[in-house]
């Protein structure tokens, strides 16, 4: 298995998970373009959203609401943008179908096309301990 979110799904590369359920995984984006960015995943794998079974998509777009819901109450962001890329002329770097969740802020100025920076993993941490409390 070479996909880095099978293994983040499979448990062999560690996450800083937010959200379980049988059928989706959400955590923490490790290069944040905001604090709070986060991953909404299904649990199989699918490249991008043309091949995607009909019937993992509702289960994963139930996942992004309640992870935008949670990053709403718990971030009170001006705005949160919900990104899917596919193929590498949209951005795409991980060939599993993953929904960002982004937190907005006004003037903040982030264009659509961002470079990977890492973040600061503590502060990841914590606000993934924040957002896993309030999903519940
Ligand atoms: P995309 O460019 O839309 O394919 O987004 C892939 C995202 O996955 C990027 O924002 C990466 O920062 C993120 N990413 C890659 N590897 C990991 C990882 N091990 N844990 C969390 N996020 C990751
Ligand atoms: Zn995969």
């Amino acid at each position: 298995m070479s996909c880095i979110f099978c293994k983040i799904i499979d448990g062999q590369i560690p996450c800083f998970n937010i959200l379980d359920d049988d059928k989706t995984l959400a955590f923490m984006d490790i290069n944040p373009v905001a604090p709070g960015h986060a991953l909404v995943v299904p649990k199989c794998h699918t490249p991008d959203i043309d091949d995607a079974p009909a019937e993992w998509l509702g289960p994963v777009m139930a996942s992004v609401s309640r992870v935008a819901g949670a990053v709403r109450d718990e971030l009170s962001p001006d705005g949160i943008n919900v990104v899917q890329a596919n193929g590498p002329g949209a951005k795409q770097s991980v060939f599993h179908i993953h929904f960002h969740v982004i937190p907005r802020h006004l003037g903040d100025n982030l264009t659509m096309n961002w470079d990977l920076q890492p973040g600061d993993m503590g502060e990841i941490g914590k606000l993934a301990e924040r957002l896993r409390a309030r999903i519940g």
